[in-house]
């Protein structure tokens, strides 16, 4: 396919040439009307692709394995300690929930994908999918087992369901033997899977080598039937570009609240069958996304479909190059 990805199916090219003259004419008619400007939607992508991601949230695990205050005040008020950190945490409120012996603590969103961007980037292919989001809260202990975690019967399991106003992230434990270890080296050993809660790290340095830090988050201990290698944080051009424009609109305060958004991408996760994440689940995915955006805007009437049509058709047909083509984007 055109995008060089090595992966055809047919489903994607087809849905790929549907959705990708529509989100360019989404895009392009909103920076001519001033919503968004180019400059803004570059540096959503650039930054979900290189600043943004996992890190983010190993780092603050870290400093809270090591400061007794900084973790109350985390668990307590996360938005108020996260203020110390040099990432923008965003208008969402963050709220850590701590395992214990006795607690194991998942997240999930139950309608869409919320997430704690600013702490994990863009959540994995796995958290987006029908399978995870239902059997999360209806069968947890059967999820966690099917990511290699499975927890005693003592053990009590919390599932988050994250809201556009409460992203949630899982505080792990830290494993014993590591008291020598600085706070790069604690970050290192902190997996994103186990700040979504869907393993633990290993209880004691003996358990699993603490000190060789890579090994854990095996990216094979995933929902079996789901099981992908890890993937780019954008497959596709359209989808970073779809992506950024629906934060860009929201971001550069054009008067778009995030909930507004977020319930029309609710209703085309709905609309949804499950079998069509089969295929392709990210394509399927980015097309929800960009379905809510572009109803968004005919609702709010900022675009009306017609003038959409025209401008997607004029991008299908190649009367009108892509002069808004988002620069830096991953290998174009
Ligand atoms: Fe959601």
């Amino acid at each position: 396919m055109s995008d060089g990805h090595g992966h055809d199916h047919a489903h994607d090219d087809e849905t790929a040439d549907d959705v990708r003259p529509r989100v360019r004419a989404l895009q392009s008619l909103l920076i001519e009307k001033g919503f968004v400007s180019t400059d803004a939607i570059d540096e959503v992508i650039a930054s979900y692709e290189h600043d943004v991601g996992p890190m983010n949230g190993a780092r603050v695990v870290a400093r809270a394995w090591t400061d007794p205050a900084f973790k109350r005040q985390l668990l307590e008020d996360a938005d108020a300690a996260l203020e110390a950190f040099d990432f923008d945490v965003g208008v969402q409120h963050i709220d850590v929930k701590e395992n214990t012996d006795a607690v194991h603590n998942a997240v999930v969103c139950t309608l869409c994908s919320c997430y704690p961007w600013s702490l994990l980037g863009l959540p994995p292919t796995w958290y987006k999918t029908p399978a995870y989001r239902s059997r999360m809260v209806r069968e947890p202990r059967a999820v966690l087992s099917e990511f290699g975690l499975d927890l005693d019967a003592e053990t009590d399991v919390n599932v988050w369901d994250s809201s556009s106003e409460i992203r949630y992230m899982v505080l792990p434990q830290r494993p014993s033997g590591t008291e020598d270890l600085d706070g790069d080296e604690l970050a290192a050993l902190v997996t994103r899977n186990a700040m979504i809660g869907v393993e633990r790290l290993p209880r004691t340095a003996s358990d699993g080598g603490v000190t060789e830090p890579g090994q854990f988050g095996d990216p094979g201990a995933s929902l079996s039937e789901l099981t992908g290698e890890e993937r780019p944080t954008f497959e596709a051009p359209w989808q970073a570009r779809g992506f950024a424009v629906a934060v860009a609109l929201y971001d550069d305060g054009a008067g778009f609240e995030w909930s507004a958004f977020q319930e029309r991408l609710i209703d085309a996760v709905e609309a949804t069958a499950p079998s069509a994440y089969a295929d392709d689940a990210e394509t399927t995915y980015y097309e929800q996304w960009c379905e809510a955006l572009e109803r968004l805007v005919v609702e709010r009437d900022v675009l009306d479909t017609d003038a959409i049509d025209e401008r997607a058709a004029e991008f299908a047909a190649g009367d009108r190059t892509a002069e808004e083509f988002v620069e830096g984007f991953r290998g174009h």
